[in-house]
């Protein structure tokens, strides 16, 4: 064994017996070390396999060793320090002069054909980008590989874990929600994609390029039937396309309208109406002394949250900058639509909502009709929270997650990618299971203060 440093250094090594030490520190099983040179910058680790006589796969004749050829292949790092491989492959040859198999070289379980990262740093960096939502880039930097090994290596060893049947399972609510994918920009407006999610075991199922009814259908007719019978409740925003969408394949299914979107719904129309009284009243979009303008958050906050101050600041500004009533009638719909979630029971539920959609239907201003339009049209689902209890709420925390994967990627490009890393980050993937070494130091370290 040849142990060696670059020139740059002068501390002398020191060399002791063991092939055994290098090879422990190696853990390669089937191969052994046959130099370990050190550079400023990363680790060369010479290998070859211990393996001896092999016979031709084709005719079985005991094979002959031509010569060697080196790959260099990068590997996990080794106390801090990246690793290059150099593993000096052997080249057999058949002696038998009428087989067809010539030459070949061997090969390892441990580094796949092509490849240049060892199937355990494949491993790794899939678990890096997938479990822990790591940027590629940064992987890539750190390994010194290109950004597509790393990305190659997520696909890999991901897209496994993420097709595992048993990822998903049986999933009684699911929720329907969508994100946005790609920003508009000046040639395309904004892409969405549709987040499916099992509401109960709070998981990621699947994400569906588009947000239209017919991408919806699309994922409704690939799954499997008996599994979309398995669903009980479906929760969804106000969405006419999802509605249409879960349409034939989720019919079975109990409908309910997300009381986060519902609340929305309210709140959208109550800007709207400042929105346009301010403009009317002053000219002008709302400015910093506006006194709609200044009160737009108390209006959006629940009437049960305003403190004394809040509700006579409220009260002013909509003296001062709602001369006809308009904003502070979108307010009290506003309100209603709340009210129905503060309701104890379904029964009383549904008379608190007819109630609001009667009054919304009768008001003066074009915008609160409007509401009551959409409250009726979603009657049934805005009460079947009621019964079922489901709502998105759950899902809160995984759009937190799905935010991180698209903040450390720098947005993405490919579907396909951002699809595979927001599932190894929040679908719920079996990551193959690590042993914990045992925990040194079980108490907090003395402190002298
Ligand atoms: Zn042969």
């Amino acid at each position: 064994m040849r142990l060696s440093r670059t020139a740059t250094t002068r501390r002398p090594l020191i060399m002791s017996d063991g092939n055994g030490l290098a090879e422990a520190l190696l853990g390669l099983p089937g191969f052994r070390v046959l130099a370990v040179i050190e550079s400023d910058v990363e680790l060369v680790v010479t290998v070859e396999t211990t393996g001896g006589a092999v016979g031709c796969h084709r005719c079985g004749v005991r094979a002959e060793a031509q010569d060697r050829m080196e790959v260099e292949v990068r590997d996990l790092a080794c106390f801090g320090r990246p690793v290059r491989l150099v593993w000096r492959k052997r080249r057999w040859r058949c002696v038998d002069l009428d087989c067809d198999a010539r030459t070949w070289t061997e090969s390892s379980s441990a580094v796949s054909a092509r490849q240049v990262l060892t199937r355990r740093a494949g491993q790794e960096a899939c678990r890096q980008v997938g479990m822990n939502a790591r940027p590629v880039a940064g992987l890539a930097r750190e390994l010194g590989v290109c950004w597509w090994t790393v990305m190659d290596a997520v696909a890999e060893h991901g897209t496994p874990l993420v097709e595992d049947p048993d990822r998903v399972g049986p999933v009684r609510h699911l929720g329907v929600d969508e994100t946005s994918f790609l920003a508009a920009t000046p040639e395309r407006s904004t892409v969405y994609v549709t987040g499916l999610v099992d509401l109960q075991r709070r998981r990621i199922i699947d994400l569906v390029e588009g947000n239209s009814a017919a991408d919806l259908r699309r994922w409704t007719g690939s799954a499997d039937d008996q599994w979309l019978a398995g669903i009980e409740v479906v929760a969804a925003d106000l969405a006419e396309s999802f509605r249409a969408g879960l349409s034939p394949g989720l019919d079975h299914a109990r409908r309910v309208a997300d009381p986060f979107h519902v609340v929305r719904v309210g709140n959208r129309c109550l800007d709207k109406v400042r929105r346009r009284v301010q403009q009317e009243t002053l000219g002008h979009r709302g400015r910093k002394a506006d006194p709609l303008y200044r009160i737009r958050k108390l209006l959006l906050s629940g009437a049960e949250r305003l403190d004394e101050r809040g509700n006579q600041r409220l009260l002013l500004g909509l003296r001062v900058g709602d001369p006809a009533d308009e904003v502070l009638g979108a307010w009290l719909a506003k309100e209603s639509v709340r009210d129905v979630y503060l309701a104890e029971n379904p029964t009383q539920a549904a008379v608190l909502l007819d109630k609001a959609i009667a009054a919304c239907r009768a008001d003066d201003v074009e915008e609160i009709r409007s509401l009551g339009i959409t409250l009726a049209s979603w009657r049934t689902e805005i009460l079947a929270h009621h019964d079922t209890g489901a709502s998105n709420g759950p899902t809160e925390g995984l759009n937190l997650c799905v935010k991180k994967v698209k903040r450390c990627g720098h947005g993405f490009r490919n579907f396909d990618n951002y699809r595979l890393r927001v599932l190894l980050h929040a679908g719920g993937v079996t990551w193959p299971s690590r042993r914990h070494p045992p925990r040194l130091r079980e108490r907090s370290p003395q402190s002298n203060a």
